[in-house]
């Protein structure tokens, strides 16, 4: 899908140490913002922010300093920001609308396969849970007690790139059907395992 991109405000600067590059755009009723700063190798970003319901920026992607910063130069008096760092902003503001337009899944454990998103968020959902390097095996009675307990796994793709894994609805639960748009209705209750008649 070719998303919309909507231009709404540009600013640049330059520095004798950095130069940078700011564009506010609309993709699909979001609201976001390209960052591109280039100086020092580990002063040099390249980031998409989200404007939340909050009105808060949230961080969507980024692209590595590595991935660009040795194909732009070092700040002198002549460097025109924009003409070097929009190219950069552009890469960043197209993968953020395929990201924003893409069409939300609720995939469960019978989905085979993983979104390239489901599966980053699974890396960040080892990070947090474990640290950067989080590592955790899952014993076949782990998955079996899992199936016994709780709901079944489903997972949720947001508009706004955030992923919800959840074993807290059941399958008609209106969370689940619209796939995050409408709230729980409060009759998704599991028995808890310390309760559970034995046998
Ligand atoms: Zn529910």
């Amino acid at each position: 899908m070719t998303a919309v991109i909507t231009t709404r405000d540009e600013t640049a600067s330059l520095t004798a140490t950095a130069y940078h590059y700011t564009r506010i755009v609309e993709i699909a009723g979001h609201t976001l913002r390209a960052h591109v700063e280039r100086g020092r190798f580990d002063h040099s970003i390249a980031v998409v922010d989200v404007l939340n319901d909050h009105l808060t920026w949230t961080p969507l992607i980024a692209d590595a300093a590595s991935n660009w910063w040795y194909s732009t130069h070092a700040p002198h008096a002549t460097t025109d920001p924009v003409a070097v760092l929009s190219p950069i902003a552009d890469r960043l503001l197209h993968r953020a609308a395929d990201i924003l337009t893409a069409p939300p899944a609720t995939l469960t454990t019978s989905t085979p396969g993983l979104s390239p998103r489901v599966r980053d968020a699974v890396s960040a959902l080892l990070a947090v849970t474990y640290s950067y390097d989080g590592e955790r095996r899952i014993d076949p009675d782990d998955i079996a007690w899992a199936q016994t307990h709780g709901g079944a796994l489903h997972i949720l793709e947001h508009h706004d790139g955030s992923v919800t894994f959840t074993k807290q609805h059941r399958d008609a639960c209106p969370f689940i059907t619209s796939t995050g748009a409408q709230e729980c209705d409060a009759e998704c209750d599991f028995v808890h395992p310390a309760n559970a008649k034995l046998g």
